[in-house]
């Protein structure tokens, strides 16, 4: 933007009116500093189903939004990790805990049954590009550089080999479900404020360019193929698209040519098989629904009642975390455990009602936290999988209440104490492809992640938090939020300041360790002495309880805080007591008032407090 003109202004009043322009176009300025960048990728595949072998073309404009002149790309290879002998196997074997699935998988691995993915010609705006493929990363030199502002236009053929299903994609999943096809073709790396993200698959987390998919599919007419994306020519593929009050216009022959347009996402996954059943549903919200799933007499129960409680699930997260925003979702069985795409999920499926509802809700609330608000999985897997542990934990209490919704997030804390107890923590900025165990990364992306948000709850209020998450969720829809992204937002809402907050919580290891030294009670009132035994200054949640006072819930802010919370559906307090400066060790607090009878006190009745000793957290004063 260009600079408003300084110019003197007499009257005071215009003054202040100038000063409120400037602070507002400064504002507007901050924001349209962020920048992403845009795709439109067409793909056609001609899929062999007899060697588990395709070959595509792939036209791909590029829209460089960057303020900087692109002189290379970059492309993933996902499939190329499936390899003896690839980088994923060689990781994998060096984690102490390195995940099974893999290391079973890719031990003795016969070449027809590797992931393959080859480029074999790739032009930009017609011409001849230079390339190399390096294990699961093309790296690629661009004929002319794409300045900040232009668009190029990628041309390029390429082949692939469906591995043997080990972990995430493949033929024939444990369950038998023919092609989970995920990751299997030439997806432009992300290029953003932080450069290029051409990570080696090595089986961890993924991150996209935002654009519009158009891909058609041409396979055995005996497929039902499940997709990211509207399906184009439902009559002329029929297999349970077809719109039953009009006619059927399926060609004759072997193949079948499905045609699936996505908008507005950042991968595109499809699973086929000739013996699923696909059923319908339109939810109150208007969402289609499709369900792929291969019928047994065991499953069949639970895949039916699946859908009311998808609909039950849906109506709660649109209100909760925001409305879905596309038509259409489709719950595939494919894959092994539970994977999120857009506007689809791979799941296996041989499960009884209560673990298909489960990983129903956690891999449709990944809709959320990381289909729409695209954060890097592998920068901040903690904002994927924390998140989207906390709501889906908040979902399933809804769908299966239990006694008290408040303990629903209690797994999260016994990971998390126990990720503290190995000894084996690294800080969640950890890169998620560089976590030294399975164990480290799965308690801190999953656990110590669904603990920022139910403990933020516990700083601002359970009701900010709640307000945090739908800002945060219209702000950031379609784009690339950061940590920072997040935290800005439940500054403005809470108008707390957090920065300490995420400072020590994500960036740092330290523990959080509160402890009443002692307490008791005189003239004056109840005197209660507290320390801080930890390294992670907390603000502190304080209950006073005696038979003939009642409760009396205070909180004490900290001062870097600059703030407090004023309500919270699980604690909110009806006093605030001075800031406790953070440095400070002790703190010591008189509640006024005639205490006679015995005295019970607790440090964070609602057990939000990521406190790692919780037995220093309670004190009696006898009578
Ligand atoms: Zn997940």
């Amino acid at each position: 933007m260009t600079h408003p003109i300084l110019h003197k202004v007499s009257d005071p009043l215009k003054q202040i009116a100038f000063i409120f322009f400037a602070l507002s176009s400064l504002t507007a300025s901050a924001q349209s500093m962020y920048w992403q960048q845009r795709i439109t990728c067409e793909m056609e595949i001609d899929f062999d189903h007899i060697h588990h072998q395709y070959v595509g073309s792939q036209r791909l404009i590029y829209q460089n939004n960057s303020p900087d002149t692109l002189r290379r790309m970059f492309y993933h290879l996902y499939p190329n990790a499936f390899q003896k002998g690839s980088e994923m196997d060689a990781w994998r074997m060096r984690l102490p805990d390195g995940d099974s699935r893999i290391a079973n998988g890719l031990y003795g691995i016969k070449p027809d049954e590797e992931g393959h993915l080859h480029i074999r010609t790739l032009t930009m705006n017609g011409e001849a590009l230079q390339f190399v493929e390096n294990r699961t990363i093309l790296e690629v030199w661009l004929a002319s550089p794409i300045p900040p502002g232009q668009s190029a236009l990628f041309d390029m053929t390429f082949v692939g080999q469906v591995p043997k299903q080990t972990r995430r994609s493949g033929r024939f999943n444990a369950e038998g479900v023919d092609y989970s096809m995920s990751q299997w073709f030439p997806k432009i790396c992300n290029y953003d404020q932080k450069g290029w993200h051409a990570d080696p698959y090595i089986l961890r987390e993924f991150y996209g360019t935002w654009g519009d998919y158009d891909v058609i599919i041409h396979i055995d007419s005996s497929f039902t193929l499940g997709a990211s994306g509207y399906l184009q020519n439902p009559q002329s593929v029929g297999h349970g698209y077809e719109d039953p009050s009009l006619p059927l216009t399926v060609p004759e022959g072997k193949q079948l040519t499905w045609h699936f347009i996505a908008p507005n996402v950042h991968d595109f996954v499809w699973a086929a098989d000739p013996d699923y059943t696909h059923t319908r549903k339109v939810m109150q919200d208007g969402t289609e629904f499709h369900f792929f799933y291969l019928k047994t007499k065991d499953n069949e129960k639970a895949w039916a009642s699946l859908p009311a409680y998808v609909d039950s699930a849906l109506q709660f997260i649109n209100v909760t975390y925001g409305q879905y925003p596309y038509r259409q979702y489709s719950i595939i069985q494919g894959g092994d455990g539970g994977m999120e795409y857009p506007m689809a999920t791979l799941i296996t499926g041989n499960r009884g009602l209560r673990s298909l509802v489960g990983v129903m809700a956690h891999e449709l609330m990944h809709s959320w936290y990381q289909m729409i608000l695209g954060t890097n999985e592998s920068l901040y897997p903690w904002m994927d999988e924390g998140f989207t542990t906390y709501a889906s934990s908040e979902v399933k209490s809804r769908l299966f209440p239990s006694n008290d919704p408040l303990f629903i997030h209690n797994g999260s804390y016994q990971g998390y104490f126990g990720l503290v107890r190995s000894g084996l923590e690294e800080p969640l900025t950890t890169h998620a492809d560089f976590y030294l165990s399975e164990f480290s990364y799965g308690n801190s992306a999953y656990n110590k992640g669904c603990i920022f948000l139910h403990q933020l709850g516990y700083i601002i209020g359970k009701e900010a938090l709640d307000r945090t998450l739908l800002q945060y969720y219209s702000t950031w829809q379609f784009k690339h939020p950061t940590p920072d992204d997040f935290i800005r937002i439940a500054e403005n809402v809470s108008g707390q300041e957090l920065d300490w907050y995420n400072e020590l919580w994500v960036n740092t290891t330290r523990t959080i360790d509160y402890a009443i030294d002692t307490a008791w009670t005189s003239k004056e009132g109840v005197h209660v002495l507290l320390s801080q035994k930890g390294t992670f200054p907390m603000p502190i949640d304080l209950a006073i309880q005696s038979a003939e006072n009642g409760v009396t819930r205070l909180t004490i802010p900290l001062d870097i805080q600059r703030g407090e919370k004023v309500i919270d559906r699980y604690f909110t307090p009806d006093i605030v007591a001075p800031d406790w400066p953070w440095a400070f060790e002790t703190y010591e607090l008189i509640l006024p008032g005639k205490w006679t009878k015995n005295v019970e006190i607790t440090i964070d009745p609602s057990q939000r407090l990521a406190d790692i000793d919780r037995q220093n957290n309670r004190y009696f004063i006898e009578e």
